[in-house]
């Protein structure tokens, strides 16, 4: 699927010798596995070539990964070719130097909201975009080469974008090409652990979610963490956001959101929008978001309208519920 653009991405990494790769902000596991997995493999396989990730911030929870490389100067970004890893649009892209680089390839597997660079090469139905460079490196396995660090970085994003292998987006190719990796060499027992443990006092904070949780006329989940909830459990925005995945097992609630107030001037409350069988993008992108089918992000500007886009969810659930049977 898709060999033509695989094949000119390929062409493109063999004509440059400066490669930049760039994902989206607030990164998550997917993006930082994508980009550092393919850094790896690109360096494991042209060590004579100049391969940057450039990235100022890297989510606390992913730092095991390890830190990116430092600024350059503008001037190397003129003659490199870039490549932007699971980032739909472009205002996503958090390095922004990266239009500076002489040609863009994007590489991504959300819904597109718009392309942009030279080359795209877009699957939405993949269960992240590590899939992707898995896929790719073995379409053209003979030529690539990998280990087991970027096996490590790939696994971990296709385990945190496919809640461990249990989303909708799941296929035989993803178990394939997970297989792929673990193939190479993966400590999962340490991986899962760094991933999944959480401190004592994060479920007491967990605890509250379940005290605190609300739920609309036909099953929508929510919770809004505001800044004394924040104050009270001494919560970084990240770990704040991170609560999503409390809200996901409630039998009936088939849409679950938390809003998390940003304490910033401009009032912005960020909101994470999960569902199964019905999807929620539309809702996303009527508040400033997207993302995927059942998981999406938004971000809206005060509580009248945080209960404006809980009400179009209601009915867009009523409705799905009303009109198909077999949802739990
Ligand atoms: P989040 O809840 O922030 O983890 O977002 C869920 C998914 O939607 C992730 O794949 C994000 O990359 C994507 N997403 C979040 N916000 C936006 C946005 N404003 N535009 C497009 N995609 C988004």
């Amino acid at each position: 699927m898709n060999q033509a653009v695989k094949e000119q991405i390929l062409q493109k990494i063999k004509e440059y010798n400066r490669i930049m790769l760039f994902r989206h902000v607030r990164n998550d596991g997917d993006c930082v596995g994508a980009t550092k997995g393919l850094k790896r493999i690109l360096q494991l396989t042209w060590p004579e070539k100049e391969i940057y990730l450039i990235d100022a911030d890297t989510a606390a929870y992913l730092e095991f990964m390890g830190p990116e490389d430092a600024p350059v100067e503008d001037a190397l970004y003129a003659d490199a070719l870039g490549i932007v890893l699971d980032t739909a649009s472009e205002a996503r892209i958090s390095n922004k130097k990266y239009n500076l680089c002489k040609e863009l390839i994007k590489i991504d597997h959300h819904i597109p909201l718009e392309g942009y660079g030279a080359l795209q090469w877009v699957e939405e139905d993949r269960s992240s975009a590590c899939e992707m460079v898995v896929d790719f490196y073995n379409t053209f396995r003979d030529e690539l080469k990998i280990d087991s660090e970027a096996a490590t970085y790939l696994y971990t994003g296709m385990v945190t974008d496919s809640g461990r292998f249990k989303y909708d987006g799941v296929t035989g190719d993803t178990l394939r090409n997970a297989a792929t990796l673990l193939d190479v060499g993966v400590d999962t027992q340490t991986l899962f652990a760094r991933l999944y443990l959480e401190a004592f006092e994060y479920l007491k904070f967990k605890a509250q979610i379940y005290e605190r949780m609300k739920m609309t006329e036909n099953g929508v989940a929510y919770i809004y963490i505001d800044r004394a909830m924040q104050e009270e459990f001494n919560l970084t925005l990240e770990q704040a956001s991170a609560c999503v995945g409390c809200l996901d097992s409630i039998r009936g609630s088939i849409a679950w959101m938390v809003f998390i107030d940003n304490g910033d001037d401009a009032g912005t409350i960020r909101v994470r929008l999960r569902s199964r069988f019905v999807h929620i993008n539309s809702i996303a992108e009527k508040y400033r978001g997207g993302g995927h089918a059942c998981a999406s992000g938004a971000t809206v500007y005060s509580l009248e309208e945080m209960q404006s886009l809980l009400a179009d969810t209601d009915a867009l659930v009523k409705e799905y519920k009303e009109t198909h049977e077999g949802w739990l």
